[in-house]
């Protein structure tokens, strides 16, 4: 951390503030310019909370200079994770593809499905039990009976399963079903849940919030990771901007800047990111070139007949095309 003084700082201003900074056992260390007096602060800053240093006389303003997630900082953690889950890993080696409905409708869907993108090679089946609609009048989803069909899935196909949880109470019923829990973009920010999601040390997929820049992102994989759960893979799903031609916008340079600050996991979801169909195959192939370890994409035995983002769902033909498409590309990338 650095303290800029203001450039009128008087000497008694520049005292008080190295004084406050060594009275709470840290270190300052003085630069003083023509104009300008900086104190670098040496220490675990958050021994000056309360403190209250950006508003002490001569203060100009204070720069942080490392993030305030340090368990999925790179800096502290320089090689990639590989995370272990059900019968696979998600790291830098392999390409996880998860793919599934949006929300599973009931069973013969959920079980076709599974069969369909088994087929194709995925090795991880999504679908949503407890869905985040925008609308209280939309499907919310089955709950514990479509959880139900998702362990049966797993079962009949030795897919992993992967399961959005909304709610502490939702949680503590999907972890007696599912290998991965899914943070969705709505709850990036739900701290608690987070915390919780922790304690549980199931491996979660935290996708980005819609709004959320990476420093917040990886402080929301700080909560989790920081109540002792280090399976955390994470899922750039697209942001919202000011373009209206897709759902969100896909921030592609995402993955590269993650990988660059974090030693955690990073796939992509091209199916929100764009709303359409039509996209995901590029973006897909945009993700693998720019490093993703991973991707999800919606699957579904009727599109037209979906209950929730149909528009963007693949048809199981669509998906096989999709997978064969891709293989040179993973290949290309040096992944399995
Ligand atoms: C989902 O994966 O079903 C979902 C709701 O995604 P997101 O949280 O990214 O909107
Ligand atoms: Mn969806």
């Amino acid at each position: 951390m650095i303290i800029i003084m203001k450039p009128n700082a008087s000497l008694e201003a520049v005292e008080k503030v190295t004084s406050l900074i060594q009275s709470k056992g840290l270190q300052a260390h003085l630069s003083k310019g023509d104009e300008v007096t900086i104190v670098g602060v040496v220490g675990d800053k958050t021994k000056l909370q309360g403190s209250n240093i950006e508003i002490s006389d001569g203060v100009d303003k204070i720069v942080n200079v490392t993030e305030s997630y340090k368990l999925v900082n790179k800096k502290f953690h320089p090689e990639s994770s590989v995370i272990p889950v059900g019968n696979t890993e998600i790291g830098p080696n392999t390409f996880t593809v998860m793919a599934g409905p949006c929300a599973i409708e009931n069973h013969d869907q959920l079980i076709q499905s599974a069969y369909a993108v088994k087929k194709a090679g995925a090795t991880f089946l999504r679908g949503g039990a407890y869905k985040p609609r925008t609308s209280p009048y939309s499907f919310q989803g089955l709950e514990e009976e479509g959880l139900k069909y998702m362990k049966e899935a797993r079962e009949v196909t030795g897919l992993n399963i992967i399961c959005e949880v909304t709610s502490l109470r939702a949680m503590e019923t999907a972890v007696k079903y599912v290998d991965m829990l899914q943070i969705g973009a709505r709850n990036m920010q739900n701290f608690e849940l987070l915390k919780e999601v922790g304690k549980s040390g199931i491996p979660v997929l935290l996708k980005r919030g819609l709004a959320a820049t990476i420093d917040e992102w990886l402080n929301a994989a700080e909560y989790i990771i920081s109540e002792g759960n280090p399976n955390i893979v994470l899922c750039e799903r697209g942001i919202r901007t000011y373009e209206t031609a897709t759902r969100n916008t896909l921030d592609i340079s995402a993955i590269p800047v993650v990988r660059a600050k974090s030693h955690l996991p990073i796939i992509v979801d091209p199916s929100h990111a764009t709303g359409v169909r039509v996209y995901v195959e590029p973006l897909s192939k945009a993700a693998v070139a720019v490093g993703a370890d991973g991707l999800m994409i919606e699957v579904h035995p009727c599109p037209a007949c979906a209950m929730s983002d149909g528009p963007q769902s693949l048809t199981f033909e669509q998906f096989d095309v999709l997978m064969e498409d891709l293989k040179p590309y993973v290949e290309l990338a040096g992944r399995k």
